[in-house]
């Protein structure tokens, strides 16, 4: 445990990519830096098999990557502790960290924690859970190559990775339990026009199915006609929703209406002296190298707010 009256010149809250990024470009400015985490560091990438789109390697495992970007994170001396971090209050120009193993003060914050995908809580999900049920296609797209996959959403994000996975599967199935899309008309548009991608309209997602390895298809009931049938599929596509994980923030005024982070080019949300990165901005691309960006540009505006204090 650290020493409580210890007062740091940035607190990262949360030690995924994004994170661990900006300690690193803070600390390596001489700044003296906490990464605080109520999980292992590494993130989401500790869920994650292969990386393919990381640059500089063909491929790595995700735990693998997080060791490494951990490891050149604190090597200029930020130091890391495990804790859950319950609110972030204001003290002039003090920014008070509340947790639940205690609180820390610093100059400036940079809240780094992340998003979480809504699940759909049917029987084989948590299962097959990186061997053929995945939440992100431009990660894992690749590994479906001309395979059947299914996408389960009709939402803005189902609809564009419907899209972008007939690029790379033989044949895309998007399967939906209303019988008319939420998504964009423009995106509909494109979908409806492309000859790989197939609908189900009224179905309800039962279960998703596999051979103990990996996935072989999708069970989904009619809801009209109250069948239950089953799509072959290599790959299940879950877009749902997507939370960020903002619960412990509702009272600093940093959220908008969705609870997500807005934050200017300079990573700045509108309290002085909180900073925010990766999955948890309003933003639209969620992948690691958008959150090590991030990651970079905050670590540097943190050090030019720290010189702006009086
Ligand atoms: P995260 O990685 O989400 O890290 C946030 C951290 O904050 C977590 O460690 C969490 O424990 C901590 N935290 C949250 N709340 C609190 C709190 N209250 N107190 C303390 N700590 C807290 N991206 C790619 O680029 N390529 C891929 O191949 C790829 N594959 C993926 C596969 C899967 C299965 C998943 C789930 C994601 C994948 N992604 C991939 C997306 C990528 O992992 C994320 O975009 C990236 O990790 C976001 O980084 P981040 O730093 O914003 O947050």
């Amino acid at each position: 445990m650290l020493p409580m009256a210890k007062e740091y010149d940035v607190i990262v809250i949360g030690a995924g990519p994004g994170g661990m990024t900006a300690a690193l470009y803070a600390s390596r400015s001489n700044l003296s830096v906490l990464m605080l985490d109520r999980g292992i560091y590494g993130g989401q990438m500790n869920n994650t098999a292969a990386i393919e789109n990381y640059p500089g390697f063909k491929s790595i495992m995700g735990p693998e990557l997080g060791q490494q970007m951990y490891d050149g994170a604190t090597q200029f001396g930020a130091e890391y502790a495990y804790a859950n971090v319950t609110g972030i209050r204001l003290d002039g120009t003090k920014r008070i960290v509340d947790t639940d193993e205690g609180t820390y003060t610093a100059k400036a914050v940079i809240v780094a924690t992340g998003a979480d995908h809504r699940k759909l809580g049917i029987p084989g999900e948590e299962e097959y859970g990186g061997r053929g049920v995945s939440y992100c296609a431009v990660c894992d797209g690749a590994f479906f190559k001309n395979r059947e996959v299914v996408v389960v959403g009709g939402g803005d994000s189902a609809i564009e990775e419907g899209i972008y996975l007939a690029n790379l599967a033989s044949k895309v199935t998007i399967v939906h339990r209303r019988d008319q899309l939420r998504a964009q008309k423009i995106l509909q548009d494109r979908a409806f026009a492309n000859d790989k991608i197939e609908f189900v309209w009224n179905a309800q997602t039962e279960e998703i199915v596999g051979d103990d390895m990996k996935v072989t298809g999708v069970v989904y009931k009619d809801k009209i006609s109250g069948e239950t049938h089953t799509l072959p599929a290599s790959g299940v596509f879950i877009y749902v929703g997507i939370t960020p994980l903002t619960e412990s923030f509702h009272d600093v005024g940093i959220l908008d209406d969705g609870g997500w982070i807005p934050t200017d080019e300079t990573m700045a949300t509108k309290v002085p002296g909180i900073f925010a990165i990766g999955d948890v901005r309003a933003k639209k691309l969620r992948q690691i190298t958008t959150a090590v960006g991030e990651g970079g540009q905050a670590g540097q505006s943190v050090f030019d707010y720290i010189q702006s204090l009086p």
